[in-house]
């Protein structure tokens, strides 16, 4: 379960995810999620580094991003804690996900699971820090690339064999976007490849190297709404025999 920064962009948002979450493990899953920082917390880090520094050290700039991140995982897995059940949070390093030393776009090379399943193993719910991960090469601690967080949820469910759902505050795939088009329609299932064009074509709601990672491991997302309990839209293979020419309209 992945959820954006604007379903964690304060605490009250925060006791939300931390119930979302604990209401799944009380369902009988074995949970693991993922959450972005804070509301506008990375734009705010990359503002600062540019105060100090016209041109700020790429591994540093890592470094000071990908503690955004663990905030907010901290944050969820305590307010998890208060809520009667045991969570862990945990960085990308942590967490097993490894990368190549591409400071800023790293490419997950694969994830070494095996501390999330124990922590699932032990009856808790799991935290991963999104957007970042490790080197084994440069031994430096990574980020993927803005939006990255899609991308670790991505590659979390294909390591673990588990659906990825992504919450965020838009209740799926429209259309157009919902928020300038307001008869835009949700889109109750999209294929992979639509997704794609989408995606490089300037929509938001999913990260593109995410649909990717999806496509390339036949991950099913389910991109639906932090706020409510409605269907969103299920991103996977194939087409319908009626299938429609233009699925959608999309902007930059
Ligand atoms: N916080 C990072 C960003 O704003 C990663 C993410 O949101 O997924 O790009
Ligand atoms: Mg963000």
């Amino acid at each position: 379960m992945k959820f954006g920064g604007s379903s964690v962009a304060d605490p009250a948002k925060i006791q939300h995810v931390a119930r979302r979450l604990v209401e799944a493990k009380q369902r009988g899953l074995r949970v693991v999620g993922t959450v972005s920082a804070m509301g506008k917390t990375t734009d705010g880090l990359i503002d600062l580094a540019h105060q100090v520094s016209p041109t700020p050290n790429a591994r540093e700039f890592d470094m000071l991003l990908s503690t955004g991140e663990r905030i907010a995982c901290a944050l969820v897995a305590m307010a998890i804690h208060d809520l009667g059940q045991v969570a862990i949070s945990l960085t990308g390093s942590q967490a097993g996900i490894l990368t190549d030393g591409a400071h800023m776009k790293a490419k997950i090379r694969e994830i070494r699971g095996d501390r999330v399943k124990d922590a699932l193993d032990e009856d808790k719910i799991v935290l991963v820090a999104g957007f970042q991960g490790f080197s084994r090469d440069t031994m430096d601690v990574t980020t993927l690339g803005r939006g990255g967080t899609d991308a670790t949820a991505v590659a979390l469910a294909a390591a673990l064999g588990a659906a990825c759902e992504i919450y965020s505050d838009v209740p799926g795939v429209f259309t157009a976007d919902p928020r300038i088009v307001p008869n835009a329609r949700k889109l109750p299932t999209i294929s992979y490849e639509e997704m794609l064009e989408m995606s490089a074509s300037g929509a938001k709601v999913l990260m593109l190297r995410a649909v990717e990672l999806a496509r390339n491991h036949g991950v099913r997302i389910h991109a639906r709404s932090t706020f409510s309990d409605e269907e969103g839209t299920w991103v996977q293979e194939g087409a319908s025999m009626e299938q429609p020419i233009v699925s959608a309209v999309t902007h930059s």
